[in-house]
């Protein structure tokens, strides 16, 4: 599995920018969010996808 809290939940890209403390906002896409929101989407994804 990725670094979720490095990956955007909207578009998949992952880049280490992406995450500045509290903050999630994507490089690629500009999705901006709060951090650990984007985070928890990644592995609620993962998940369902897992099983
Ligand atoms: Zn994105």
């Amino acid at each position: 599995m990725l670094i979720p809290s490095q990956r955007c939940y909207k578009c998949g890209h992952v880049e280490k920018a992406n995450r500045k403390k509290d903050i999630f906002h994507c490089q690629s896409c500009g999705y901006k969010t709060n951090a650990d929101y984007n985070a928890g989407c990644n592995i609620a994804v993962s998940t369902s996808l897992a099983v």
